[in-house]
């Protein structure tokens, strides 16, 4: 499975915002978006004016990044969207908040969505009773996403799980934190997904 394999803060500040992508030190001041607020690189701190497209480019590769999701597949999902009913940037960010990987980290069972793939590829978790390792798996409603059994005692699932216990979970996932097992209540709306971009300008960008 292809993945980026680079320096991930930098990614951050070349979007310049949190794409929260490792974990605990996100939410520190040791942070690097909040200690070097400029885009990395010679031409970092030189970098201001934006054009049209490059909004455009910018935000795509936001939720590209935001999910760690590479190209290719990013853009499989905004064509499934397309063919959806409804709006199709609402549509993307349903499809992309929708992957397992995702759901885990929302879950708080991951400290960060590379985390939640690891942990998904490695089969420490159910959907249904059925033990699910692809991290690009859609729930769907009324799936009961869950640790699986044989996990659960895992020390190192254990702590993972403590250290995001405060973490909030969205209100289309219903978390019972004692038996660990969640269940898809709706398909998310884009008000239960907080991601900060405007999803048309990835329209925009895909329909020139
Ligand atoms: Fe991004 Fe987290 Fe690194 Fe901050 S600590 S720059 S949010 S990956």
């Amino acid at each position: 499975m292809a993945r980026y394999t680079g320096a991930v803060c930098r990614l951050c500040r070349r979007e310049g915002q949190k794409l929260f992508l490792k974990g605990e030190r996100c939410y520190t001041a040791k942070c690097s978006v909040a200690r070097r607020a400029y885009a990395p690189g010679q031409h970092g701190q030189g970098r201001k004016k934006t054009s049209e497209y490059g909004k455009q480019l910018r935000t795509k590769q936001f939720a590209k990044r935001y999910y760690g999701v590479l190209e290719n597949q990013f853009h499989h999902y905004f064509e499934l969207a397309e063919k959806m009913p409804g709006v199709t940037g609402e549509n993307l960010l349903r499809l992309l908040e929708s992957r397992l990987d995702n759901v885990v980290y929302r879950l708080g069972f991951a400290s960060s969505r590379a985390e939640a793939r690891q942990l998904v590829l490695h089969a420490h978790f159910t959907v249904n009773g059925r033990k699910v390792n692809i991290p690009s798996y859609l729930v769907k409603e009324g799936q009961v996403i869950a640790v699986k059994e044989s996990s659960r005692q895992l020390g190192k699932i254990k702590a993972i799980i403590e250290a995001n216990s405060a973490r909030p979970v969205p209100k289309w996932l219903d978390l019972n934190r004692e038996t660990l097992e969640a269940k898809v209540v709706a398909a998310p709306a884009r008000e239960d997904i907080d991601l900060p971009i405007e999803e048309t300008l990835i329209v925009e960008l895909y329909s020139k």
